[in-house]
């Protein structure tokens, strides 16, 4: 049992909700209690604004996940400079998603890779050996027979997995049997082992990235008087990155899922609304296609998965991101003027 924050002594326990979610073939439960606060703190207004627009791509500095730009220069603790980048004059930078992250992820895919490579040379090996001895009654599902075409169909490692359980009670007779027997089994439990290893090692990418946003969320609440946020629904964006050719597709939606903008802006929402700083949150919808120096609106098309964008109205080019921030600070002091 892991604790991650220790309740205040004057809270009231409101709810209390219990997950039980699925990793490999092991379960986790988690406890979440919401509390209600009875001190709430006095609001922060005064520091500067700082506007956070997610939006996820491959950088120099590492995989982007936002882009923030601040009315005053920001204080970074050394600690977080590798994560939440500064320019100069430490009123512009981005958000970038922790090394560690991406090398924890690479290596939980390489481990999947290994695994499905490992998954076909067994299955492929009981199809030939099924084809040579004929179909045999399958052990898993009774009433039906095991044949070299059914196996060699199977994409899942779940059906194969049912047979080496079985095999592991009850293996069939015969001398035959006993190579593909061992081969079937060994790859089972190997196989389980390294299912478990995988997605241990994915939850703790995810929940180490989640603790780094929480912390970068805390740095700015610390010291802004007023966060700036779009509307983005980043499902809407999922979406729309299904115009693009179907590799680029993957590549995007692979980047997007490890990056979890929405988790760090839901986690900056809370850091401000635990300080009692106050959100403001601005529509998305032309944000990034609207070039802030000559206030066009482009086209909705494709010209936004590369940078620089080329603009139709003043034909320079503009980094949309950077843009965008630069709108929703003007919308804020609009908001407030
Ligand atoms: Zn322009």
């Amino acid at each position: 049992m892991q604790l991650h924050r220790m309740l205040p002594a004057d809270v009231d326990i409101v709810d209390a909700e219990l997950t039980v979610t699925r990793s490999a073939d092991q379960y986790r439960a988690r406890l979440t209690l919401s509390v209600r606060v009875l001190s709430r703190p006095a609001p922060v207004t005064d520091g500067p604004t700082i506007a956070v627009h997610m939006g996820w791509r491959h950088t120099g500095l590492g995989t982007q996940v936002a882009t923030w730009r601040a009315t005053e220069p920001l204080e970074i603790p050394r600690k977080w400079s590798a994560i939440l980048h500064a320019g100069p004059d430490r009123t512009t930078g981005i958000i970038v998603l922790p090394e560690t992250t991406t090398q924890r992820l690479d290596d939980a895919d390489r481990m999947r890779a290994d695994r499905d490579g490992d998954f076909n040379r067994v299955r492929e090996r009981l199809a030939a050996w099924l084809t040579e001895r004929g179909p045999l009654p399958n052990p898993a599902v009774g009433g039906q027979e095991l044949t070299a075409d059914e196996v060699g169909r199977w994409r899942s490692r779940a059906p194969l997995a049912d047979v080496a359980r079985a095999w592991t009670e009850k293996p069939p007779i015969g001398e035959d049997a006993t190579d593909i027997v061992t081969a079937v089994t060994v790859w089972w439990r190997a196989d389980r082992l390294v299912w478990q290893e995988q997605e241990d090692l994915r939850g703790r990418a995810q929940r180490h990235r989640d603790d780094v946003w929480a912390n970068i969320a805390a740095v700015l609440a610390a010291q802004c008087g007023l966060v700036v946020l779009d509307d983005a629904s980043i499902a809407d964006i999922a979406r729309r990155a299904s115009d693009l050719p179907p590799e680029v597709a993957t590549m995007v939606a692979r980047r997007r899922v490890r990056a979890s903008p929405g988790r760090l802006q839901a986690a900056i929402a809370a850091a401000f609304a635990r300080r009692g700083v106050p959100t403001k949150v601005v529509p998305a919808a032309e944000l990034s296609r609207k070039h802030e120096a000559c206030a066009t609106v482009n086209p909705p098309d494709n010209r936004y998965t590369k940078r620089p964008v080329r603009c139709d109205g003043c034909k320079k080019s503009y980094d949309p991101d950077e843009s965008a921030t630069v709108l929703m600070l003007s919308e804020a002091r609009q908001g407030a003027a």
